[in-house]
């Protein structure tokens, strides 16, 4: 029978489980593996923890850390589905100034750290910073009350499996697909150019000063710079309605025309079955 700790640590505010983890590992003076090891010794690891906890690990870990199983559940992302897990950093990516506890040792780190959808502290509502730079970016300043607009529409589709006419998150993995401009640049540029810059015309300045752009549908998460512009597109797109994703096709070719045509028929479709006069008191 493993034995309850004896000292439980209260969490932070939107603590994640693992980082709650790691600083009870700290004051046992163990590693976070032993200490995984020896409350939840199923579990394959603590991110795995974070993600994918299910209700019996979370009676578990109550009755090991003293603490309520919903309040573990709260640490977690296991309220999120699996698909709109790829925007989940693996790391955390950002900050809030007002609420890093920086002299803490080990730092806590916060469930909203990790969501590649915020560019706000969930918490207090503070302009959040990519970790390791202090300045913030004003590149898409001029789209920021539209974006805040965006941000809530994702965070709700996330964290609340809440929408209207379509998902946001879907929308900005369509976004980020591959978009043909007119006219067509010189040399071997038209990686730069995603749907979203059909929405943001501004985009295209600011990716012409890119080396290079990862983001992709597969791999959603952007810089908090190009986060702005994406939430922004996704509000704009979201309140102009399924008629907008019919025009952006046209801004798409060959292969990636397939793709996009084939997802935004699918988001289309889905309209059909949805009430539209609540769409109207939305916008
Ligand atoms: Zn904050």
């Amino acid at each position: 029978m493993r034995q309850r700790l004896p000292v439980t640590l209260p969490p932070f505010p939107d603590e994640l489980l693992s980082s709650w983890f790691t600083r009870h590992a700290a004051f046992y003076a163990v590693s976070p593996e032993d200490m995984l090891r020896h409350c939840s010794p199923e579990a394959p690891s603590l991110r795995a923890l974070d993600l994918n906890l299910n209700r019996g690990q979370a009676t578990q870990l109550s009755e090991m850390l003293s603490i309520d199983p919903n309040a573990v559940l709260r640490m977690t992302f296991s309220n999120i589905r699996k698909p709109i897990h790829r925007f989940i950093a693996k790391a955390p990516m950002q900050r809030c100034s007002n609420c890093y506890l920086e002299d803490s040792d080990p730092v806590p780190i916060r469930r909203g750290q990790l969501f590649g959808w915020r560019i706000t502290c969930s918490l207090c509502g503070g302009m959040l910073r990519s970790i390791g730079q202090n300045d913030p970016d004003n590149s898409f300043t001029q789209y920021f009350d539209i974006a805040l607009r965006g941000e809530k529409l994702l965070n709700d589709d996330a964290e609340h499996n809440i929408c209207s006419w379509t998902s946001p998150l879907e929308l900005a993995r369509l976004l980020l697909m591959r978009r043909i401009p007119h006219p067509l640049p010189r040399g071997d540029d038209l990686w730069r150019f995603r749907v979203l810059g059909a929405v943001i015309p501004d985009l295209d300045n600011v990716m012409g000063q890119e080396t290079s752009f990862t983001p992709c549908p597969k791999r959603p998460i952007l810089s908090l710079r190009f986060r702005t512009a994406l939430l922004a597109g996704v509000a704009f797109v979201e309140r102009s309605g399924p008629e907008m994703l019919r025009m952006l096709q046209g801004h798409t070719f060959g292969h990636n025309r397939n793709n996009f045509k084939k997802e935004s028929d699918r988001l289309i479709a889905r309209t059909f079955e949805w009430d539209s006069p609540k769409q109207m008191q939305l916008i």
